[in-house]
């Protein structure tokens, strides 16, 4: 059963500034969308600032959607993988359907008790971050959300993501101290509307086993797909990492 509460909803504000992190076990999370990272960002002529204009940022951004709030309360209990899917997937949907972001969604939630930590969707042409695709954006705040980089502080955790990792996130996955993953769309299905999952290791589910993290795929499978064709469909952008090589083949 999926329980919401808007109990303990709080902003948080910019960053870093987490949420009780003494606190563990109640997982007063969230709630602030929005996070800052600080890094040497020696970024590639944004749009915005014409070239020998631009600034060195000191911190990145990664704002979450203003429907944010009303999909993700402080209190999300999900215990069967399907209901967890279904959680992801909706964010996924969410975020097509109001032009928010491209076609994923994530989520982690303890193994056990079934406790939402953190979620995320693709903000990747918003935040103007390549990085910050669905799985990474949930890591990210469930880091912020407990105070601390290593989720495995919180026992047993499992990454929902709607469709298979991509490379980046993938190997974000084995630093994250989560302990299982599990699987909507598989990489073929992103593949089929234009989207790259980069170069993964072809035994990947195994590597991730014997690093611990044990994978469980095609839950939910068709519902998750058709989040990417819907966005396809709708003449969403599709991003990927070929944008270099593709403009070079051009040029
Ligand atoms: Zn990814």
């Amino acid at each position: 059963m999926l329980r919401h509460s808007a109990m303990g909803r709080a902003a948080l504000g910019a960053a870093g500034l987490c949420a009780n992190p003494a606190d563990r076990r109640g997982l007063d999370h969230p709630l602030s969308y929005t996070l800052d990272v600080t890094v040497l960002l020696f970024a590639k002529h944004p749009a915005s600032q014409p070239r020998g204009t631009m600034t060195r940022p000191r911190s990145a951004t990664i704002a979450l959607p203003d429907w944010w709030d009303d999909a993700v309360p402080a209190e999300v209990v999900a215990n069967s993988p399907e209901e967890r899917m279904a959680f992801a997937i909706e964010l996924a949907d969410r975020n097509t359907a109001s032009g928010t972001g491209g076609p994923f969604g994530a989520a982690i939630f303890e193994t056990g008790s079934g406790k939402l930590v953190a979620a995320g969707v693709n903000v990747v042409v918003a935040a103007s971050m390549a990085i910050a695709h669905a799985e990474m954006v949930a890591m990210a705040l469930a880091g912020v959300t407990i105070g601390h980089h290593d989720l495995a502080t919180l026992g047993e955790t499992e990454l929902v993501a709607t469709t298979e990792p991509c490379a980046m996130c993938l190997g974000a996955v084995g630093w994250s101290g989560v302990t299982s993953l599990m699987c909507g769309a598989r990489d073929e299905d992103a593949r089929a509307v234009g989207f790259d999952e980069g170069a993964k290791p072809p035994e990947w589910v195994a590597d991730l086993a014997a690093a611990g993290i044990s994978v469980t795929r095609d839950v939910m499978r068709t519902s998750a797909a058709a989040v990417l064709i819907r966005y396809a469909e709708s003449g969403g952008v599709i991003y990927n990492g070929r944008a270099a090589l593709e403009a070079r083949e051009e040029g």
